[in-house]
């Protein structure tokens, strides 16, 4: 249900791959908490094994609950297949460790996940296959960073916490002249507002725990990707690796994605009051929201995103101190990382997820002292700016 080609993004988040006649006319899907499934005779468990008959066999290789959100983000996404993992992680490691071979290169967005840093560090010492940061703005520049053995172009858009927007449809036609693979971490926009499979991209990640969820109340990743990808995935890492999804996640998920556009719209006005507010005010010296018409690349988040999403920096005329003094003044705003859920989150980057980046490193990639990150939520924004406000006095 739901699949059909003319349901819009609304309607497909809410229906795609559920048909209450198939699980006893439950209007929400079933958790299916089992771990294996039985076969009515040998011979029927020789054919589910070799595939000549459809059907389950163990919650690691699939199970009905975690079926339809992938087929359910599969279709949000404009990709033929999915698969749900047991984190963000889990979904970026099945990817990279799936995809590559000992001594291949990878090149990426300069400004990626930690964690996606910390993994690329351990396939070069390991495995030998290494990587290159790039800007990824023009055709020469990412040229001349790819070599005979480059197999991946990995992308994260809009790039934490500078909100650089990189330009997908530049990228996958440098990409595909060399068979390059363009993987995108598409957390940040999620399928509402970006979808780079419908730009050429290969395949699209998410960290299911930010937006995807929306309550922050869950840790899931996911993959979308043409059916030859994901199958391949499907045999290798998830079978043999395993990071899979839980049902009940799966299920938390299914709930959040119901609601994924209404909460993005809200997502979005909000961040765009907030951001409005602050570039007004005295201690402000920067900000930087895509959404924004001043934003060094908001021509290039026009042409690929609906809007300019719910994530925004700013620079504090002062110090670390300042920036600091500021954060710990909130009252309403909780601190804490992750990003994505009905409350406003707030953190800074140089206390924080930066913080392991060496100062003169980390102020070249654009991080100061003096940077804040919001990750704006659904509050009223009037209360959110109130709370900014007064810490901001
Ligand atoms: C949070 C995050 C991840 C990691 O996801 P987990 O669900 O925490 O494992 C990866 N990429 C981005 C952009 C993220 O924000």
């Amino acid at each position: 249900m739901g699949k059909e080609k003319h349901y819009k993004f609304e309607t497909k988040a809410i229906h795609t791959g559920y048909d209450t006649k198939e699980h006893l006319d439950s209007l929400t899907p079933p958790i299916y908490q089992t771990s294996t499934f039985t076969f009515s005779t040998i011979q029927q468990g020789a054919k589910r094994f070799s595939g000549a008959e459809e059907g389950y066999i163990y919650s690691r290789l699939s199970n009905p609950t975690v079926s339809i959100l992938e087929e359910r983000m599969a279709d949000l996404e404009g990709g033929d297949k999915a698969i749900a993992f047991g984190s963000g992680m889990a979904a970026v490691s099945a990817a990279l460790i799936g995809l590559t071979r000992a001594s291949d290169h990878i090149i990426c967005s300069k400004g990626i996940y930690g964690c996606t840093f910390g993994l690329l560090q351990m396939l070069e010492e390991k495995y030998g296959i290494e990587h290159t940061f790039s800007d990824l703005t023009t055709e020469e520049e990412i040229v001349s960073n790819i070599r005979d053995n480059t197999k991946i172009i990995y992308i994260e858009t809009p790039i934490n916490p500078t909100m650089k927007v990189i330009d997908l449809e530049l990228v996958v036609r440098v990409a595909k002249t060399k068979g390059i693979l363009v993987i995108i971490d598409n957390t940040f926009a999620t399928p509402y507002l970006q979808k780079p499979l419908l730009l050429g991209c290969d395949l699209v990640i998410h960290s299911a725990t930010k937006y995807l969820g929306g309550h922050g109340d869950l840790i899931a990743g996911i993959l979308i990707g043409k059916k030859a990808i994901v199958d391949e995935l499907k045999k290798t890492v998830q079978k043999d690796i395993g990071g899979i999804i839980s049902p009940f996640d799966a299920w938390l998920l299914l709930r959040g994605i119901k609601t994924l556009a209404v909460r993005m719209d809200r997502h979005c006005e909000n961040a765009e009051k907030i951001a409005a507010k602050l570039k007004n005010h005295s201690r402000v010296k920067e900000v930087y929201y895509p959404g924004d018409k001043d934003h060094q690349d908001y021509k290039i988040m026009r042409k690929q995103m609906k809007r300019g999403g719910g994530l925004l920096s700013f620079e504090l005329n002062g110090s670390y101190e300042d920036a600091v003094s500021v954060v710990n003044k909130l009252k309403l705003i909780p601190i804490a990382v992750s990003l994505g859920d009905a409350e406003t989150l707030i953190q800074h980057p140089a206390s924080m997820t930066h913080a392991v980046i060496p100062e003169e490193v980390r102020k070249n990639m654009g991080i100061t002292n003096e940077l804040i990150r919001l990750s704006v939520g659904l509050e009223a924004w009037q209360d959110i700016w109130e709370d900014l406000e007064q810490a901001l006095e």
